[in-house]
């Protein structure tokens, strides 16, 4: 099991080459734990793609990430080499957040600096796109977040610990990357929050992590291939558990309200059909934190909160429209 404890560290000129670099262990107590995604959806990844490409998150993945990283990948392909650091990075930050209970303080520390080292390596490529910055400025973010409690939904707003505690990045359900020439980019300030259901039964979904992480990867593949958006549509989902995943950057404007309705306009999914069946109690909890989070970051008032069948004919999000009315009409606070 230590096999799968590896860290990669560059030396302090940060340049370079293989014979730069060295693995070494780190890790009295790495539990490297079975992840239980493995049924997920992947996208078959090319012929000539190295074997860590699309495969779900692991311990096994991180070490063949690395080990490419220090062999002949980098010389390869050159350009591979952001999405290398980004998935190591956010990786070992989703394993650090899941065993962070079982780390001793000085382990976490490490593993959180692994983590932000990665990050930092993208940003300073200067040929890193605009979205790899995003992404590597939200893991740095994380890493704060998970070293202090602080928001990870704003870098500088305050947030009830249960949010950010509740908050999983991307990586965590095996997104695929986002195709940025079929994005929008977002302009000013979101200024309303619109609320959907994913219309499948949760009977239909299974009752696991494993199977809610399924479920997003899917809702993201049907976006992606049939509708040709260049990611998953909602910028935020929530499981019947009650976590929260981020979806589509918040840098670009959300597809889930149709044409102009997505305009500054956040998208929040909850899975399941609620035609058919109630939210548990576990999701709203989380949709009342994730609302109250956006509004506080944004200003957005309650009464700018939708369900999805107020901007077009669809029976989403089935009664959840009851809830969405009532907390329309709260004062604002
Ligand atoms: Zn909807």
């Amino acid at each position: 099991m230590w096999m799968r404890c590896l860290q990669l560290v560059r030396h302090p000129a940060g340049t370079s080459t293989a014979a730069a670099l060295a693995l070494i262990l780190f890790s009295a107590g790495c539990q490297g734990p079975a992840l239980r995604s493995s049924r997920a959806w992947r996208e078959p990844p090319a012929a000539s793609a190295p074997t860590w490409v699309g495969q779900p998150l692991s311990w096994d993945k991180l070490q063949a990430i690395e080990t490419w990283l220090v062999g002949v990948g980098p010389d390869q392909e050159p350009q591979r080499v952001p999405q290398a650091e980004l998935e190591l990075a956010e990786g070992r930050l989703v394993l650090a957040r899941r065993e962070a209970a079982s780390l001793s303080p000085s382990q976490l520390a490490i593993r959180l600096g692994a983590s932000e080292a990665g990050f930092r390596r993208v940003l300073s490529k200067v040929d890193a796109s605009s979205l790899d910055r995003q992404r590597a400025r939200d893991g740095l973010n994380g890493v704060r977040a998970l070293r202090s409690g602080e928001s990870i939904t704003a870098a500088t707003a305050k947030v009830a610990p249960a949010l950010s505690a509740n908050l999983h990045p991307r990586a965590e359900w095996g997104a695929s990357r986002a195709n940025p020439a079929r994005l929008t980019r977002h302009m000013g300030t979101y200024s309303r929050v619109t609320i959907h259901h994913s219309a499948k039964h949760t009977r239909d979904i299974g009752n696991t992590a494993g199977s809610y992480r399924e479920a997003i990867q899917k809702i993201q593949k049907v976006h992606m291939r049939d509708r040709n958006f260049g990611d998953i549509g909602y910028h935020f989902l929530i499981d019947p558990d009650g976590r929260i995943y981020r979806g589509r950057s918040l840098d670009f404007q959300g597809a889930h309200a149709s044409g102009n309705n997505n305009v500054r306009n956040l998208g929040v999914c909850l899975l399941g059909n609620f035609v058919q069946e109630q939210p548990t109690s576990a999701a709203l909890r989380s949709l009342e934190l994730l609302l109250a989070e956006l509004r506080g970051t944004y200003g957005i008032p309650t009464n700018r909160v939708y369900g999805h069948m107020e901007f077009t004919a669809t029976q989403c999000p089935g009664t959840l429209i009851d809830w969405v009315k009532r907390y329309r009409a709260r004062p604002n606070r």
